[in-house]
């Protein structure tokens, strides 16, 4: 075992651990098999198979002589950072356990895996009345949980906890508050400017896919991945599964047309992955192995994929991969120049999907699901107004007007898992990606300097080894600012990067 564990309780605890991570580990695994390559009748005996493995990991940290363990060693003294949040997490997990009766888990459990079928078939036949009745059980189960783990002021806060340790409902309040007028400001000035355009051509241009892997593949070459340690497949919803700083992977998807998508998702999930790549390997198969908060794991995507990814300089390396996806690309350069790929690739237009959102619309899509999901908990809204409500608010903030429920209230899958409480997290942590910047142009110089070219690239691929990702989940989001930044979380930054950008 690492040397950064020395308290025998510790240690001892870590040992009777790793039984849990090694089904943690191949559960994850078994997912990454299940959205990649498992054949897909699979699907239902996997569901099975996972679930038990589920209950198998409950039962093994509950029992008695682990659960005492971790309690013996809450009274010891002296022990280290990395110590105290090993015991910190298990705590919160315990604690979860405790609170959580296993028939109120077993049924979230069963209603939630029900509610996924429902939900894409109301989905794909646009009825949200379809939905309507698990939803409702979903809300009811998701009040009793906030319930059973207890709040101060908002049943809100205790979800809100689960998902971002330390944060609650007034922080985010205050966090929406403090964004609400000044992107505002940004989009109105924005679209009114000359320029704007709101659509562009290249977003229903087909390509090459064969063309499309080279370029991601030169994507990862440039942000200096190691094949040894990341692989990259293709997967309907992207997503990064990280299993040890050893072993981590990402996806991303080839749709027919508009390359930017598959480009960013490339972007956005190497960020994920150099987070766990880059975690101290001494915590491996510990519990603060890989990333410590949503909000910061999203600070990382969202730093790689808008503020590297979506710049001109960035994508000046890229130009040669640009030309080579189809004889339509290549004349459209040869005409526009990398102008008009870099206008592409941060087209604003306020629309009716959230995946789809801009760097600017993105947070109103945000900023209504909290709205929504507040009045879920507290109760004062209907399952059946939930369409209207929905619509109502896109059309205050974004002033448009799904056509339908499956790109309205519909459109996102959290709800069926019974994740209610973490919208809020991608919406932080792409503001909290500004304040990587700012450090890192502070310690190491100018910005469009460092990302065009490999040297400068692998600088910031060690600040933020070195101040983010060695300590593994050590610290909450909230001490890790503190402890590396010696500063509060401050949207201005990202502000300041945006007003910069959408002049
Ligand atoms: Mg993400």
């Amino acid at each position: 075992m690492s040397k950064v564990f020395t308290n025998p309780k510790v240690k001892e605890i870590l040992d009777k651990y790793k039984t849990l991570w090694s089904l943690y580990y191949l559960s994850g695994l078994s997912h990454w098999d299940l959205e990649t390559y498992m054949p897909e009748d699979g699907a239902k005996v996997r569901g099975e198979a996972l679930a038990k493995v589920s209950s198998l990991s409950q039962e093994i940290f509950l029992d008695k002589k682990f659960t005492q363990l971790i309690k013996d060693a809450n009274k010891e003294a002296n022990l280290n950072d990395q110590e105290k949040s090993v015991l910190r997490l298990l705590n919160r997990s315990l604690d979860y356990y405790e609170k959580l009766p296993a028939e109120f888990l077993e049924e979230m459990s069963k209603v939630t895996s029900e509610a996924n079928v429902i939900w894409r078939n109301a989905k794909e036949n646009n009825s949200f009345k379809e939905f309507e009745e698990i939803l409702g059980k979903i809300i009811d189960l998701t009040k009793r949980k906030a319930d059973y783990l207890g709040y101060e002021n908002h049943p809100y806060d205790a979800l809100i906890d689960l998902y971002e340790e330390g944060w609650t409902t007034n922080d985010v309040e205050s966090y929406f508050d403090s964004i609400r007028e000044p992107l505002k400001e940004i989009l109105d000035k924005h679209m009114k400017s000359d320029e704007y355009v709101g659509t562009h051509k290249l977003e229903s241009e087909p390509y090459s896919k064969e063309k499309m892997e080279e370029f991601n593949q030169k994507v990862l070459e440039l942000v200096q991945y190691d094949p040894k340690r990341m692989r990259l497949d293709i997967s309907s919803h992207p997503f990064t599964i990280d299993l040890d700083p050893t072993d981590v992977r990402i996806t991303t998807r080839y749709p027919d047309n508009n390359f930017a998508s598959s480009y960013a998702s490339v972007v956005h999930e190497f960020g994920h992955a150099l987070y766990a790549l880059q975690s101290s390997e001494d915590f491996s198969m510990t519990p603060i192995s890989g990333g410590t908060s949503l909000v910061i794991h999203e600070s990382q995507s969202r730093f790689w994929e808008n503020i590297v990814g979506r710049s001109k300089v960035f994508l000046s390396q890229l130009e040669d991969k640009v030309v080579a996806l189809s004889p339509e690309i290549k004349t459209y350069v040869e005409e526009q120049g990398l102008e008009g790929i870099h206008n592409y690739l941060n087209i604003v237009s306020p629309g009716f999907i959230r995946v789809e959102a801009d760097e600017l619309t993105y947070h109103f899509h945000i900023m209504l699901r909290f709205e929504i999901e507040k009045k879920m908990v507290e109760g004062s809204v209907k399952v059946s107004e939930l369409p209207d409500l929905w619509n109502q608010y896109m059309k205050e903030y974004l002033g448009v007007t799904p056509p339908n429920d499956t790109k309205g209230v519909l459109q996102d899958v959290h709800w069926c898992h019974g994740s209610i409480g973490y919208f809020p997290t991608y919406s932080i942590g792409t503001f909290l990606s500004g304040m990587w910047q700012t450090a890192i142009q502070e310690e190491l110089g100018n910005f469009d300097d460092l990302i065009s070219n490999a040297e400068g690239i692998k600088k910031i691929k060690n600040w933020l080894k070195e101040n983010v990702h060695q300590y593994g989940s050590t610290y909450t989001m909230k001490d890790l600012l503190k402890k590396v930044l010696d500063r509060e979380f401050d949207v201005e930054d990202n502000l300041e990067y945006l007003r910069g950008k959408f002049k």
